[in-house]
């Protein structure tokens, strides 16, 4: 399964918050074997929301965005998610049923807090209130973390993919000294090779088999220099 993440807000561009939705997206969907191919920001604005989102939706078996739900001005996802859709934003029967049930009076609640694209599902929020939704494969969650999370949590079964198995290598060698090594590890074994730098190189190597991984890590392990002098 391969999914794309959109994440939407002016000041994730700006720098002033870390984007740590997509991070945290990432990572949950690479344990459970979905390829992420595409994390993108987009500004606080329906035509660029509704851009990526027709795009990728197009592309990949699902989208996930975050960030924009609520009913205040900036708060433009649903809109520019509907757009995209061609379709209503209107207010969500099921939605705002769910938030009377849960100590919210309609009365009480900010106009356009349960406005979701037309004919989506609602996707209720139970540490906040903005409904998240989903339609046509495209999954809106909310931009607070701790909301996203635990929505999120409750479609991650929709999200399923291949299972990979990973096996880190640290060397203790300027990375240009390993090329040789990384080539003929590729040559003898199916592993996808990551290869990152920092103080020491770290390796990762990645398999759908599990023994093939193990294998490949073992040879490795046996020809780098690892930090603390082993080999
Ligand atoms: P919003 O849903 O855009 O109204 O954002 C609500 C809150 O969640 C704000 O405090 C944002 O800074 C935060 N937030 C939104 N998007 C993200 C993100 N991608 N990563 C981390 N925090 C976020
Ligand atoms: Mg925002």
């Amino acid at each position: 399964m391969k999914v794309a993440v959109v994440t939407v807000g002016d000041e994730l561009l700006a720098g002033r918050t870390t984007d740590t939705n997509a991070t945290w997206l990432c990572e949950r969907l690479d344990d459970r074997g979905v390829s992420v191919e595409r994390v993108t920001t987009v500004p606080d604005r329906v035509g660029d929301i509704a851009r990526v989102v027709n795009e990728y939706r197009a592309e990949y078996d699902a989208v996930i965005v975050t960030g924009g739900l609520g009913p205040t001005h900036d708060d433009l996802t649903m809109e520019g998610v509907a757009a995209a859709l061609g379709r209503p934003v209107e207010e969500h029967d099921a939605a705002l049923a769910w938030l009377e049930e849960n100590g919210y009076a309609r009365d009480d609640l900010a106009s356009g807090t349960a406005a979701l694209p037309a004919g989506a599902r609602a996707l209720h929020n139970e540490v906040g209130v903005a409904p998240g939704a989903v339609l046509e494969g495209i999954y809106v969650l909310p931009g607070v973390p701790s909301e996203m999370q635990a929505m999120f949590e409750t479609v991650a079964d929709e999200f399923a993919g291949t299972a990979t198995y990973r096996e880190t290598v640290v060397a203790d060698e300027p990375e240009s000294a390993l090329l040789d090594r990384i080539a003929d590890l590729r040559d003898r074994f199916d592993v996808a090779v990551g290869s990152y730098p920092g103080e020491s190189v770290r390796l990762e190597l990645t398999s759908t088999d599990e023994a093939t991984v193990e294998k490949a890590a073992t040879w490795l392990r046996e020809r780098v220099e690892s930090p603390d002098g082993e080999r």
